[in-house]
């Protein structure tokens, strides 16, 4: 079998332009976010021989969903910035074992360190995510920085932070009309933050982790990464207007957000805008 160069591969360059414009953003601090990368096996089967025994690692949970399944994920404590530059040090791709109690290293991590610290919201998020959409592949956490900011002056609950963002530009509900939803804080790389996200992750592909960040999943980086980056902007033109210190003046109306949807062929998640009127 001719196997090819797997630092050529479409995944890895993706991988590397994905960290690197999170680190752009002033998103990834130092070694803040993790990304996940769903990828098929025929895709992994061009780049590596996997008829050989890889290192197995316990994870410390179990996922059976995900049994066969593998990801590229962010190395644990690997800095943004420098996933380009060396993308076999700071990238590891796993494949859940049979029980789904453990992972094999297949590629990557050269210097022996472990996946992202969150690997537990990670898997938790795409075994949801996959029983609601074949074709999910990413999950992307980031520390977004108006969006964690402006947890500390706004309610904290999926409605009311949902209603915000899709007020604040027009463009947020069409792009994501489910929503986002907004945990409790939480203690970072845990199982229970892991539990938690995913419970929300199944009719919301945005998730908020109050003072810390954001997580999202997508059919692809874009995908997932463009939910990020407007959520994002909504959430700075909030900052903006709370800095003024000026009562609001005006904003779209439950009315117009509606006329939105419509023109836009999208339902807003129930529970978010008030009653439509009827045109009668
Ligand atoms: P890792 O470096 O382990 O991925 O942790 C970074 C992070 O953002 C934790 O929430
Ligand atoms: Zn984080």
């Amino acid at each position: 079998m001719n196997i090819h160069n797997i630092l050529t591969a479409p995944f890895i360059q993706e991988m590397c332009e994905a960290t690197d414009q999170l680190w752009q953003y002033g998103w990834a601090e130092r070694n803040g976010g993790n990304i996940s990368y769903r990828l098929p096996a025929d895709e992994v089967q061009y780049y590596l021989n996997l008829d050989q025994k890889f290192p197995m690692i316990d994870l410390s949970f179990t996922i059976p969903e995900l049994a066969g399944e593998f990801f590229l994920v962010t190395g644990s404590g690997k800095y943004f910035k420098n996933v380009k530059h060396n993308p076999a040090d700071c990238l590891a791709l796993i494949r859940i074992t049979k029980l789904g109690d453990q992972y094999e290293l297949i590629w990557g991590l050269e210097n022996g360190d472990v996946p992202t610290s969150e690997l537990a919201s990670h898997l938790k998020c795409h075994a949801v995510r996959l029983k609601q959409d074949a074709n999910h592949r990413v999950i992307l956490h980031t520390h977004a920085s108006a969006i964690s900011a402006m947890t500390f002056i706004h309610e904290l609950t999926d409605q009311a932070f949902t209603k915000t963002l899709w007020q604040m530009i027009t463009e947020c509900l069409v792009v994501f009309p489910d929503g986002v939803t907004v945990l409790p804080w939480m203690v970072a790389g845990t199982n229970e933050l892991g539990e938690a996200s995913a419970k929300k992750m199944k009719d919301c592909r945005i998730v908020v982790w109050p003072h810390h960040g954001i997580m999202s999943a997508g059919q692809s980086m874009d995908d997932a990464f463009g939910l990020i980056e407007t959520a994002e902007k909504a959430a700075e033109i909030y900052l903006k207007i709370s800095s003024t210190n000026q009562p609001v003046g005006q904003t779209i109306t439950d009315q117009q957000l509606w006329a939105l949807a419509d023109a836009f062929q999208v339902t807003p998640r129930s529970g978010i805008l008030e009653a439509r009127e009827s045109d009668d």
